[in-house]
């Protein structure tokens, strides 16, 4: 059995950041990650960080995430064990996990869970068709494996992700043949809708996909446009020949291991599903028990990053680590936080952070 201060479990934006805020204050940490590096979603962002200057802005995904790696690397508290996946949390305080073919057994005083989300997928006829992916999967085959994969896609979302692997695939040689939304408005940045605009690609709202069609994989897809109750009109079916079609519809936060250590939970539609109850610290009701990042609600990289450093400051702080410093620096993470959350898009989650803690004033 292996004892530690601090467990962190998520080795993306937030759980490095926990981890190395958790050891600059003189707490050991154990990172556990499931890939062979970590930098979690950040390993496939080659496009360029939007926001404050602070978290990174201007600097490309995997760039920021080989920075927060190396944060990690030069600090002899921090332990980072990679192909190393969490199996289950257990009323003792025991955490499973299986690692490089063993079943291991840690015992720490308090977790950090940083296991970010996981992609949506939609129902249509024929949606088990090979050529049938997930937008995370399309951009780790092209920008970590160097594969495209097929000649002609159809993105099914006009969020950031939706945008943004699209414009990816039009670098890498890929066809698109239309980037379809049901809702009447395209979500993400107006930037990234402009110039994949530009280059002729149609991004066509209020549409959805009806079926894909195929013999032995993908050979293209019927779509049609809705009216303003999201029903079908009528006449308007089209029917795009493509042998790829890309799911951009959104993130779950993958909680299942809250779940299991008996969190208390709820559904919050504005931070994307189930999710634990915490304090503004960040700890859940399973006391010694944080989370940050996408896990506690979907949000950005940015907001994984500054939300992991507070749940890193908050763990070792209760273990009695750099408790004359902790005040500022906690107060200093809450007012990035919320000026981070100050614009159109971090309203949301404001709002559904108060919706979780049943508050009708400000959260933080
Ligand atoms: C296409 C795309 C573009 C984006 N662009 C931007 C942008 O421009 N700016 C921005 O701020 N944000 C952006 N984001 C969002 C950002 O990448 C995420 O919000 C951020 O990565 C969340 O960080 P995280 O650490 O919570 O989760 P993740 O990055 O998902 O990391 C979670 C880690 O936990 C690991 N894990 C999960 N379960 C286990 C387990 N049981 N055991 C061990 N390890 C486990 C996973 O392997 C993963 O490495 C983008 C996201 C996408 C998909």
């Amino acid at each position: 059995m292996k004892e530690i201060e601090i467990l962190v479990i998520g080795g993306g934006p937030a759980g490095l950041s926990a981890a190395a805020a958790a050891a600059d204050l003189g707490a050991s940490v154990l990172l556990l990650e499931r890939d062979d590096k970590p930098g979690g979603q950040l390993v496939k962002q080659t496009h360029k960080f939007f926001g404050s200057k602070k978290q990174y802005a201007g600097d490309r995904g995997y760039q920021i995430g080989d920075f927060l790696i190396e944060q990690c690397e030069n600090n002899p508290k921090v332990e980072v064990w990679t192909e190393t996946t969490v199996l289950g949390i257990y009323e003792d305080g025991v955490v499973t996990a299986e690692g490089q073919g063993k079943h291991l057994k840690i015992n720490p005083e308090k977790i950090i869970v940083a296991t970010g989300a996981s992609e949506r997928m939609i129902t249509f006829p024929n949606n088990d068709l090979p050529g049938i992916y997930g937008a995370g999967a399309v951009q780790t085959l092209m920008n970590v494996h160097g594969i495209v994969p097929g000649q002609r896609v159809l993105m099914i979302g006009a969020g950031n992700i939706g945008l943004i692997v699209s414009y990816q695939l039009m670098q890498a040689g890929v066809e698109i043949a239309g980037i379809i939304e049901a809702s009447p408005t395209i979500g993400g940045y107006l930037v990234h809708a402009s110039k994949i605009r530009r280059a002729g690609v149609p991004i066509l709202t209020s549409h959805t996909i009806i079926e894909a069609y195929g013999k032995d994989s993908v050979e293209g897809a019927i779509i049609c446009k809705l009216d303003d109750k999201w029903q079908p009109i009528p006449g308007s079916k089209q029917d795009l020949k493509v042998d790829v079609i890309c799911l951009a519809v959104g993130l779950s936060p993958l909680t299942e291991l809250c779940f299991q250590a008996d969190c208390q939970m709820k559904y919050v539609p504005e931070l994307s599903g189930h999710v634990p109850i915490r304090n503004k610290y960040l700890e859940t009701t399973r006391l010694g028990l944080y989370v940050a990042g996408d896990v506690s609600g979907v949000e950005e990289a940015s907001s994984a990053m500054v939300e992991g450093r507070l749940a890193g400051i908050c763990a070792a702080s209760s273990l009695g680590h750099g408790n004359d410093v902790t005040p500022k620096l906690q107060a200093e993470a809450l007012a990035e936080l919320s000026e981070l959350r100050a614009g159109p898009a971090g309203q949301k989650t404001v709002k559904g952070i108060m919706k979780l803690m049943n508050k009708g004033g400000a959260a933080c």
